[in-house]
This record gives C-alpha cells, sequence and structure tokens, in this order.
C-alpha cells in the first residue's frame, strides 16, 4: 500500500482536491501525510527519519470520503518541509540567520520552541533537520509555494458548501505517535488514547458533531480524547466560526491502530480504521443535515 500518486501540479505544491461525489456540506483536509520531498529541501538528517513526521496514509484512511458525499483536500509536500497547519507567523528564531531574527511580525508559539514551527528544525525534538538556516527568502517561497494555495483550497471549499448549503462542516484529518518525546512527561511521552477530538473547547464547531463522533468511536470500544493534549491549531482556528455555520473539528488517529510506526509501513488494522473513517464520513453527512 503506497501513497496515492501525484495529480498534476502537486509536486510544485498544488493541494490535492478530490470533489464530493454527492451534494453535502461535508469538508475533510489532511494537512500532513504529503510525501512529495521537494528537491530543494536540503535536509540533513536522514530520510527515512524525517518521514516519521508523516500523518502516513491519512489521505488513504478517508479515500472513501468523495464517494460518501466529502470533499477531501491534501497537502502533497511534507509537514516538514512546511507545515501548513501553523501560523505564518510562527518563525523559529534558531533557524532564521542570526541578522534576521527577532523581527516583530514574528510570533514563535511553543511548537517552534520544540523545533515544529512554521518551517520544521528538528525531529523528536532532537535531531537537527538541516545543517544551515533558512532564511525569511526561503521561508516565504515555501509560503508561496504550500501554505497559500493549501489555505486558498480550504477557503474555496467552506465558502463553497456555505453558498450551496448555508453551512461547511469540516473536520482536520492528523495521526499521532503512539510514543513521542514531545508528549508532556506526565503521561510518560505515550499517547493514552486511540482518538483525540479537537474543537478548541466548543469555540470551532457545534458541540453536537465532537459529541457524535466520540460517541461512534466510543461504542466501538476506542479510547476518546476530547479537546485534551491536541485540542486543534491553526486551520480549525482560522476555519471554525460555528456562529456562522462554519464548522471545523480536529481529529487524530493514534498510529498504532493502522501502522507499524518502526517499520514506516501499514499492518493488519488499517482496512478497519480506512472503514471507520467511511463511518465517520458518513456520520457527519447525516448530522450536517440536522444542524
Ligand atoms: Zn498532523
Amino acid at each position: 500500500l503506497n501513497p496515492a500518486p501525484l495529480p498534476p501540479g502537486a509536486a510544485e505544491g498544488a493541494p490535492i482536491v478530490q470533489r464530493a461525489q454527492l451534494d453535502t456540506p461535508v469538508l475533510l483536509d489532511s494537512p500532513h501525510s504529503g510525501t512529495f520531498y521537494p528537491a530543494d529541501f536540503d535536509h540533513v538528517c536522514d530520510r527515512a527519519l524525517l518521514r516519521r513526521a508523516e500523518d502516513f496514509l491519512v489521505d488513504r484512511l478517508f479515500e472513501a470520503g468523495p464517494a460518501l458525499g466529502a470533499t477531501l483536500i491534501c497537502a502533497p509536500l511534507p509537514r516538514s518541509y512546511l507545515d501548513v497547519n501553523r501560523a505564518p507567523s510562527d518563525l523559529d528564531p534558531l533557524l532564521l540567520p542570526p541578522h534576521e531574527r527577532g523581527a516583530g511580525a514574528d510570533s514563535p508559539s511553543a511548537k517552534s520552541e520544540l523545533g515544529v514551527g512554521l518551517v520544521w528544525r528538528l525531529l523528536d525534538g532532537e535531531v537537527p533537520i538541516y545543517a544551515r538556516h533558512v532564511d525569511r527568502a526561503e521561508t516565504q517561497a515555501r509560503i508561496q509555494r504550500c501554505w497559500v494555495p493549501y489555505h486558498q483550497a480550504l477557503d474555496r471549499a467552506m465558502d463553497a458548501a456555505i453558498a450551496r448549503h448555508g453551512k461547511a462542516v469540516h473536520v482536520n484529518c492528523h495521526s499521532m505517535p503512539a510514543a513521542s518525546r514531545l508528549y508532556p512527561a506526565e503521561l510518560q511521552h505515550r499517547m493514552p488514547y486511540d482518538f483525540l477530538l479537537g474543537d478548541r473547547d466548543g469555540s470551532t464547531a457545534d458541540a453536537r458533531i465532537r459529541e457524535r463522533l466520540h460517541m461512534l468511536l466510543a461504542d466501538h470500544g476506542y479510547r476518546v480524547g476530547v479537546n485534551t493534549i491536541f485540542k486543534g491549531v491553526e486551520i480549525v482556528r482560522r476555519l471554525g466560526r460555528p456562529q456562522q455555520q462554519r464548522h471545523s473539528l480536529q481529529l487524530e488517529i493514534n498510529r498504532a491502530l493502522y501502522m507499524d510506526e518502526a517499520l514506516h509501513q501499514p499492518h493488519e488494522g488499517f482496512g478497519r480504521i480506512q472503514a471507520l473513517m467511511g463511518q465517520v464520513v458518513t456520520e457527519l453527512v447525516n448530522l450536517s443535515a440536522r444542524l
């Protein structure tokens, strides 16, 4: 099982957009499953290690989405090259050349402090990705190549759903390692949940969406965390305006459910989780008619 082949333009950074085949206001995006490593990445860390940053095969886990009525938008380039789920101002000062540091518009987040801001500096909080700085001009070029077209595609799909249905129901799809040095020490760096649902404490989506998905996943026996550990980052923050019927929720899938993280391969659980994500989409389609 391999990543889906790249459509035209994707190697240049154009998002991969698969339109809903049924008329519904549901939209999914996978910002971190990109596997096309551009020639100008110029990283020095091991590629196999770098690939562990991918939300591996999340695009494939949701591939039934379009047939079930959801538009599916995926980023083709890897999140370690430019993370489209970060604010463009989330610049890691240590990655910039010293003379470019400290501009007033920069607002490095806690993610940048861990080396995983807009442009990643570190893997696992310790392995340097580059043997050089990444300056503002190079960062800007990556923003134009990756961030701008991705967010334009999201905005267009949200606006189209609003124009046609008066509402948009968006799920931002991710996967997370079973264990990570970046997880809180009090969790012993292990993820205690199978799934995380995040709507930034109810501020980015109608609560019924997370409640329905919580019930569906818990009914299958999974451990579901709600607005804990990861509550949603830039994409749900930017898109979620529930009072305007623009709903946006983050879904994190524990990678242990569908892949062997050490081998970087799907395991026998992949088909089960893929089928379950089809149920998630169907639930969203049904619920969206009642919102
Ligand atoms: Zn992710």
